[in-house]
C-alpha cells in the first residue's frame, strides 16, 4: 500500500469491513451501540453498552492464564486474513476487531515482549503525529491491557473521548517546564491527572521520563501503574497521564446487586465507561463512576506528593 499512513489506515479499515466478517459485524454493531451521558464532578462522561468487550473487561491476566493461551498479538496467532501496516521497523498497525471507537486500531510490536512504555514514549508521539485522525493510547500492564505480555499501543478516532474537551475546562497547575514543553497537573478534575503540552518531541520526552522516574512502582512490578494518551493538534502534542492505584474497583469483585463489571482502562479514564453487561448499563450512576475512579486512581495526597517531588527534582 502507498500514500500517507492516514490514507493507508482508511484503506485497511474499509478492506476488512468488506472482507472480514468479524470486523464487519462488530463495526456495524458499534454503529447502533447504546450509550448514555452522565455528569461526574461537573464533567460529562459516557456509558457505552458494548457486549463484545466482555473479552477485555473480564480478561484473566495472571501469569498462568497468559501462559495457557496463544498470544493474540503475535503475528503467528493472528487470523490469516488480518493485514497490517508497518510503522518503522518495530510496529505493526492492525484493525481492532472488537472496537470501542468508530475507528479502532491496535499497534503491537513484532516481538513478543512485555507491555512497558519506558523508552517508547517517543514512539507514541511519532504515532500520534502520523495517525493525525487518531488519539494514541497506552494501557499499563496492570491498568487495562488484556495482553500485558505483548507490548502494544492502541489508537481510536479523534472526536470521541470526552477528555478532548474536558481537560481544557480543568484548572491547571504548572509543575515543570522544559524548553517548549510544559507539565501540568489537572486540579478539581475527574481524577488526578497530568498533561504535557509540547511543540517539540524531545522536550515532551524529557518531561515524561522525569515523571515516570518519580512515580512509585508497586512491589514485584516492573512499571508504575498508569494510563497514557497522546494526540497532536495545532502543531502541539498533548499527552494525558493518569497515575493508577488499582486495576479493579471493589464493585468488580462484589456479589449480587453490588456487582458492576467495569474494568477501568485508558478509555474509561478519558471518560467512556464500557459496560459489557446490560444490567450495568441500566443501573450505573454518576456516584458509582466517581467511586470507581476514586478506587482505581492515585489518591489526592499521593498526587500532591508527586507534584512536590517533580518541583523539587531537576530534570
Ligand atoms: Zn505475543
Amino acid at each position: 500500500m502507498n500514500g500517507s499512513i492516514t490514507q493507508q489506515v482508511r484503506e485497511l479499515i474499509s478492506y476488512h469491513r468488506r472482507n472480514w466478517e468479524l470486523v464487519r459485524t462488530n463495526y456495524a454493531a458499534l454503529d447502533r451501540v447504546q450509550s448514555r451521558k452522565l455528569m461526574v464532578n461537573g464533567y460529562e462522561v459516557e456509558l457505552q453498552f458494548n457486549p463484545e468487550r466482555i473479552r477485555s473487561s473480564a480478561a484473566k491476566i495472571d501469569k498462568a492464564s497468559l501462559a495457557a493461551r496463544p498470544c493474540f498479538l503475535c503475528e503467528a496467532n493472528r487470523p490469516g486474513n488480518q493485514q497490517w501496516i508497518d510503522f518503522g521497523d518495530e510496529y505493526q498497525i492492525i484493525v481492532n476487531p472488537y472496537p470501542i471507537f468508530p475507528k479502532h486500531l491496535t499497534i503491537p510490536i513484532r516481538a513478543h515482549q512485555e507491555q512497558c512504555i519506558r523508552g517508547r514514549y517517543a514512539d507514541m508521539l511519532a504515532l500520534a503525529e502520523a495517525l493525525d485522525e487518531f488519539i494514541v493510547f497506552y494501557n499499563g500492564p496492570k491498568c487495562g491491557a488484556s495482553a500485558p505480555d505483548h507490548m502494544h499501543f492502541q489508537a481510536g478516532s479523534k472526536g470521541f473521548l470526552p477528555l478532548e474537551v474536558n481537560w481544557l475546562q480543568a484548572a491547571k497547575e504548572e509543575v515543570k517546564v522544559k524548553g517548549q514543553a510544559v507539565l501540568y497537573a489537572l486540579r478539581d478534575f475527574l481524577q488526578p491527572a497530568f498533561v504535557i503540552v509540547s511543540e517539540k518531541r524531545e522536550d515532551a520526552v524529557a518531561l515524561f521520563d522525569h515523571l515516570y522516574e518519580l512515580m512509585d512502582c508497586k512491589m514485584g512490578e516492573y512499571e508504575p501503574m498508569m494510563n497514557v494518551l497522546s494526540w497532536k493538534e495545532d502543531g502541539k502534542w498533548i499527552t494525558c497521564i493518569y497515575p493508577r492505584k488499582n486495576l479493579h474497583p471493589s464493585c468488580y469483585y462484589a456479589e449480587g446487586e453490588a456487582n458492576i463489571l467495569i474494568s477501568p482502562a485508558t478509555v474509561e479514564m478519558a471518560g467512556v465507561f464500557v459496560t459489557p453487561l446490560e444490567k450495568d448499563f441500566r443501573k450505573v450512576t454518576a456516584d458509582d463512576l466517581r467511586q470507581i475512579l476514586r478506587e482505581t486512581c492515585l489518591p489526592e495526597k499521593e498526587m500532591d506528593l508527586l507534584i512536590s517531588k517533580s518541583k523539587l527534582y531537576s530534570l
